[in-house]
């Protein structure tokens, strides 16, 4: 970068109350302090960041404290002692404090002993030499840059590197193995080779790292641009075996008789980038991570009709919960959607090869509900041929499903559809308890209208069930229930 550009750039990151306050007030407590870290990084990368950390050499909280006054009202500080930092919240910025220090970590254990450092003692701690570049605030010196460890250079070079020994950084701190990838997949970096083979020379460490915080990195890996570049770094390195065995288990492609069948973790992955470039949806991202992962434990040579994965939705539907416990995902509806679209990620591909009979729409549309759009788009993402002339016919196929869902539902309303007739009323209009047969007569109307029988409508579903409950013997208490 030309050096007028670097400077005019810093000149307009670095303006407003917020820097001209900490630079006043540490001036006048005569204390260095720096910005430090990923604002100062995102500003080379031209990527908007809103949260600064700000580092001191000695009383970062006592600097803190006197931004927050000099700042005013609208300044709201909270301190942790135990972690010597403090933050202010002002508007919609955070800005985090902290004195440098200077970490040394046992082996055995996760928590560093700390203690007051230098600012090179603090970038040493760092976990990358793009994650260690700082800026100086105060007035004399104020927009120089410190990059002991060539941060700049491997900014231009697109390049993950660790500022010390990778043994040593990753072996300290094992999350930064997962932080290298996640930096990668979503900057679009390469990882140094030296680092690389240390991550995997280090890989078992994470296993001392909590799960919560795993995921976390896995989650940014999932949301970046192209995440099959994280997960194929994860797997090179060995870690996915450790984080994510489900995944790794779809690789491989086996022959018998000269028939093969695809490899579904290359494939898992094609689907992923796919779909990652319709959507930021996370939980879609993980339906498509998830739509095949029953793969293995369903497959089967057939004499007839060679390899097959048979019910692998329903199957993979059944791992999700024990996956998302593991991994510490949420076991809310968010884990619900996800098994909703491995259920049924098959479906409107089956509607495809078949005539498509309206009831077939209509019974997909009630299933789906407002998901049949992302569910749509995670089967356009599924289909990776190689054949443009196959992909052009299948997204063609699918435009008619659309189309047909689209018609379908203006018409008979079925997309959120609950049958007009209430179990509650059923029990009444009969005099039942509740019971398998209300459930069946209530099934029944639902049938009906979905497959067409009748129309979405009350007074067609009260005749209906009449009709129906005469066949089982079952008469209305009076004529007085309606
Ligand atoms: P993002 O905001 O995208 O998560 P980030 O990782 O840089 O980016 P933070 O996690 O807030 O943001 O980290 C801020 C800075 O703290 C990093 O730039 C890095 O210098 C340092 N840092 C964070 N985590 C670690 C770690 N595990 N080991 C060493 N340094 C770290």
């Amino acid at each position: 970068m030309l050096n007028n550009e670097f400077n005019d750039i810093i000149k307009k990151k670095f303006s407003g109350e917020i820097f001209d306050t900490i630079s006043r007030v540490a001036d006048e407590m005569n204390l260095e302090c720096y910005a430090i870290g990923g604002y100062v990084r995102d500003i080379f990368l031209r990527r908007a960041s809103k949260d600064i950390d700000i580092v001191t050499i000695g009383k970062g909280i006592e600097l803190a404290e006197a931004v927050t006054k000099a700042l005013g009202r609208k300044a709201n500080l909270s301190v942790f002692k135990n972690f010597g930092t403090a933050q202010i919240k002002y508007k919609d910025t955070e800005i985090e404090f902290v004195g440098a220090r200077k970490e040394s970590y046992n082996r055995d254990s996760r928590k560093p002993i700390v203690e007051d450092g230098t600012l090179e003692d603090d970038q040493n701690r760092r976990d990358f030499t793009i994650n260690a570049l700082a800026i100086c605030l105060n007035k004399d010196r104020f927009g120089e840059l410190l990059d002991p460890f060539g941060g700049l250079k491997d900014m231009d070079s697109l390049t993950i590197r660790t500022p010390l020994d990778p043994d040593i950084t990753f072996s300290d701190d094992p999350l930064r193995m997962l932080r290298a990838i996640r930096f990668s997949s979503q900057l679009g970096f390469d990882i140094e080779p030296k680092t690389f083979d240390a991550i995997s020379r280090n890989k078992d460490r994470i296993e001392i790292i909590s799960r919560e915080r795993i995921i976390d990195e896995v989650n940014k890996i999932v949301l970046s641009p192209k995440p099959s570049v994280g997960f194929l770094q994860l797997d090179q390195t060995g870690l996915l075996s450790i984080i994510f065995p489900e995944l790794v288990a779809l690789k491989g492609a086996e022959t018998k008789e000269g028939v093969g069948h695809k490899d579904n973790f290359y494939h898992t992955l094609v689907v992923l980038d796919n779909i990652s470039k319709k959507t930021d949806n996370l939980w879609l991202r993980w339906s498509a991570i998830l739509h095949d992962i029953a793969k293995p434990a369903t497959k089967r040579w057939d004499n007839k009709f060679g390899w097959t994965f048979h019910n692998h939705n329903f199957i993979g539907e059944k791992m999700i919960p024990g996956i998302f416990r593991r991994m510490k995902l949420p076991l809310n509806e968010k884990m619900k959607y996800v098994q909703k679209m491995v259920t049924l990620h098959m479906r409107p591909q089956v509607l495809v090869d078949e005539e498509i009979s309206d009831s077939a729409i209509r019974r997909l549309l009630f299933e789906a509900g407002d998901d049949i759009d992302d569910l749509m788009t995670l089967c356009e993402a599924d289909i990776t041929s190689k054949n443009p002339d196959k992909v052009r016919r299948y997204l063609r196929n699918f435009e008619i499903v659309r189309q047909k869902l689209r018609d379908i539902e203006e018409k008979d309303q079925v997309r959120n559809f609950q049958p007009p007739i209430k179990g509650e009323e059923i029990m009444e209009m009969f005099g039942l308890g509740p019971g398998v047969e209300v459930g069946r007569l209530k099934a029944s109307i639902k049938d009906a209208i979905l497959d067409g029988v009748i129309p979405n409508e009350y007074d067609a579903a009260y005749n209906y069930l009449i009709e129906k409950a005469k066949k089982i013997g079952l008469k209305p208490k009076g004529d007085d229930v309606r």
